[in-house]
């Protein structure tokens, strides 16, 4: 493992400097980016786990999603809305998240006496009083085992299991290209700590059955251009599943990403009349989703990327289309 000898103490070295920063503060509150998913969730309890294990008073303000991951990882507040007011002398602590007005509850970070930043997104605005931004971390999740490792705690059964759903959310459980060896690294020496992480895998492959009406309709929606290069699957105030309380509809473009022959995938949904919220899957590196995700007030990954439109359905297409005939097509 001559490979593996200075991971772990090139890391903690990097993030001496933002661990430091975090153990200064008595008060934390945690925040991620609108609509966490797994590594949001994964990032802000795993490390509020640690935090509060080790004497801190940690509050959660993420937002709400229809992705409910308590049962899985515990730490149910976490994913309860937070409206409480943020107590005077609070450090924010913003994780996985590319910029402020992406945080959920943004507006609270006035009332935050600092904001320290910990993220991977390449787009990363640098928002913070303190920043740590590495985008070769596949996972917020990666860059949390090392901090944790970096203020001196000790990583817990429950935050190793937590921290994991971080990885496996962010690189499509080790298939995606920002996979490295540092990633399985990590996940390595979760294992040593918690032996059942297969469990976790069976759990995110659950959907419910409002779940799966909804893909139906969405799979119905899918319009193919460019000769099945470019697919954009879409949801809209029309279609009436969507609407189930139960939906949960990260990973739908997953479903667009797979099919042979695809460059571009993107999935649509319409949260409020004429605003559509778009997931952006790039299946090659010739281009960088990422970077016309910004161009729209957006952000993500070279990869993964998306954005909120705000107009009708078929301008959104018609957008997609243009994007695709002008920078994907030689
Ligand atoms: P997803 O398509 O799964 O919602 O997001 C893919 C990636 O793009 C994630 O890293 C996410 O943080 C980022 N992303 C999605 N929507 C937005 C957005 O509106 N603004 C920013 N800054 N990033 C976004
Ligand atoms: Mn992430």
């Amino acid at each position: 493992m001559n490979l593996m000898n200075n991971v772990e103490s090139d890391e903690i070295a990097k993030l001496k400097d933002v661990a430091d920063e975090i153990k200064k503060s008595g008060k934390i509150a945690i925040f991620a980016h609108q609509n966490p998913d797994g590594d949001a969730y994964a990032s802000s309890v795993g490390l509020g786990m640690a935090l509060r294990k080790n004497g801190y008073e940690v509050s959660f303000y993420l937002g709400s999603s229809k992705q409910d991951f308590s049962p899985i990882i515990g730490m149910h507040e976490a994913f309860e809305e937070n409206t409480s007011p943020i107590p005077e002398g609070t450090t924010a602590l913003c994780v996985d998240c590319a910029s402020r007005d992406y945080a959920a509850n943004n507006e609270m970070f006035d009332k935050c006496e600092r904001i320290i930043v910990v993220d991977h997104h390449a787009t990363n605005t640098f928002y913070g009083d303190v920043n740590y931004v590495d985008s070769s971390a596949a996972a917020c999740a990666e860059i949390s085992y090392f901090l944790i490792k970096a203020m001196g705690y000790e990583i817990t059964e429950d935050i190793a299991y937590a921290l994991y759903l971080g990885l496996v959310t962010d690189t499509g459980s080790f298939q995606y290209s920002n996979t490295t060896i540092r990633t399985h690294y990590v996940a390595g020496v979760l294992s040593t700590i918690r032996r059942d992480f297969h469990k976790l895998h069976d759990e995110l492959k659950y959907i419910s059955m409002d779940t799966f009406l909804a893909l139906s309709e969405a799979m119905n929606n899918t319009d193919f251009l460019f000769g099945g290069k470019l697919g954009i699957m879409s949801l809209t105030k029309e279609d009436e599943n969507y609407w189930n309380s139960h939906v949960d509809t990260d990973g739908f473009v997953d479903h667009v990403r797979d099919i042979y022959g695809i460059r571009l995938a993107v999935f649509t949904k319409e949260i409020e009349e004429n605003v559509h919220k778009v997931s952006m899957r790039a299946m090659d590196e010739v281009m960088n989703v990422s970077d016309f995700a910004a161009r729209q007030g957006g952000g993500g990954h070279p990869k993964a990327a998306g954005f909120t439109f705000n107009g009708d359905i078929e301008g959104l297409h018609m957008m997609l289309a243009e994007y695709y005939e002008e920078e994907w097509t030689e």
